[in-house]
């Protein structure tokens, strides 16, 4: 079986799915490996070092005509599209519950798709698949330095003889795995850290970072299914809002990373609550998106500064900013869930294992995944089911 890397070809994007390292791991379980020219360049990954260790160097046309199975990081875009064939498939984060219509499309085509992003993460055997965890790990950790290299005073406290700085203020709105390496990575940096989540767990996890936990009167419990937030009411979130606005007046910067599966990010920080902080105080917004982000007037991928002097960083693909450490770690998570799906050197589909079936999107020309044929489905009955309704990894 012929397993093909393609370079990734979206504006910022300069990760690669499989690294170098990992080729031996396939070639050894009987598997092919072909990588498309300079699919590793932006990563640090050259085609000399796929060469070393194992892999054939193809361009782009060979592969798609040869390939079996297709390795990408983020999904196909048109151009890919029009080269994927019947028969052939490709394992990548395709986002399927916010772009449903593209697993239409490859199911039409043929093409079997397996998706990353909706892997069964509460089972420990599929731990080293996680790719949401391993992007959101590195995001977090990015977005603590993009907070350091936007403020305009030191994060740690530091005493020399031209004066002594205070440390920064930082609050960490979301504690998963992004918000969690966001505290750890800006405790290092030496700011004085907190953090907050409405899920009760997170509690214990904030404070094993040594950072302080902020506990709200308004908001006692939002755990919802699968270790995941559940929405808040509009009750509860006018009065969160509220709360939160006074913690945040006091902070010097503060990261948001809250996410709600298959909602439109939750608004932590209103505008009232950027209005109240002072001027050079910044904002990190990890939920920034088309629909709408954690931080009142933060734009995806744009700084803006406001009236009152407070920068709003609308972080976007913070993985893509950390290439050879996203890759490596993606590389790790792709590779153990091709070899999950492998029996003899061969791509063997079981649908009746708990992760294929999460992770298996088209089959046989059908979209199989029941969340994204559901999602599909509404579409057709109830033309213009808002992109709210289908936000999601
Ligand atoms: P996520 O990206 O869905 O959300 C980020 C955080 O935002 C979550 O902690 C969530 O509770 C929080 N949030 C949502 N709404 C909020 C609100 N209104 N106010 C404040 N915070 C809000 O989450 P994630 O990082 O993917 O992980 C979610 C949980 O799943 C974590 O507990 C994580 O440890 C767990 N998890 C478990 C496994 C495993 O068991 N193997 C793997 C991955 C993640």
């Amino acid at each position: 079986m012929k397993v093909a890397v393609v370079k990734e070809d979206a504006p910022g994007e300069r990760r690669v799915a499989l690294v170098p390292e990992t080729v031996p791991r396939l070639t050894a379980a009987g598997l092919e490996v072909l990588v498309e020219q300079g699919a590793g360049d932006a990563a640090w990954f050259p085609d000399s070092a796929y060469l070393a260790a194992g892999a054939a160097v193809a361009p782009r046309d060979d592969l798609y005509a040869t390939a079996d199975v297709i390795l990408t990081v983020t999904r196909p875009d048109e151009s890919a599209l029009a080269r994927l064939r019947s028969g052939q498939t490709v394992i990548g984060m395709l986002s399927p519950l916010v772009a449903p219509e593209l697993a239409q499309r490859l199911a039409d085509k043929g093409v079997t798709a397996v998706s990353l992003d909706l892997l069964p993460r509460t089972l420990s055997r599929a731990q080293a698949m996680d790719a949401l965890s391993s992007q959101a790990n590195v995001a977090g950790y990015k977005a603590a330095l993009v907070a350091a290299e936007a403020y305009g005073r030191f994060f740690p406290l530091l005493i020399t003889a031209a004066g002594t700085a205070r440390p920064a203020k930082l609050l960490v709105l979301g504690a998963g795995v992004a918000g969690l390496q966001a505290i750890g990575t800006a405790r290092r940096l030496g700011a004085q850290v907190s953090g907050y989540d409405v899920r009760p767990a997170s509690k214990g996890e904030v404070e094993s970072l040594g950072a302080a936990f902020l506990e709200l009167t308004s908001v006692v419990s939002a755990a919802g299914e699968g270790g995941y937030a559940r929405e808040l009411t509009e009750q509860e979130r006018d009065a969160q809002q509220a709360e939160l606005a006074a913690h945040i007046a006091r902070q010097d910067v503060i990261i948001t990373t809250a996410q709600v599966p298959g909602r439109r990010p939750p608004l932590l920080v209103t505008e009232d609550a950027v209005a109240g902080m002072a001027a050079g105080s910044v904002i990190v917004d990890m939920g920034a998106s088309d629909l709408g982000g954690n931080v009142a007037g933060s734009a995806p991928g744009q700084t803006v500064v406001t009236a009152n002097g407070v920068t709003l960083i609308g972080a976007t693909n913070l993985p893509a900013t950390v290439p050879t450490a996203a890759s490596n770690a993606f590389s790790r998570n792709i590779s153990a869930l091709l070899l999950h799906m492998t029996a003899d050197g061969a791509l063997q589909i079981d649908t009746t294992d708990e992760i294929q079936a999460g992770v298996v999107i088209t089959r046989d020309g059908e979209v199989v995944q029941p969340a994204v044929a559901k999602l599909l489905h509404q579409d057709l009955h109830h033309e213009g089911v808002s992109d709210v309704d289908r936000a999601g990894h």
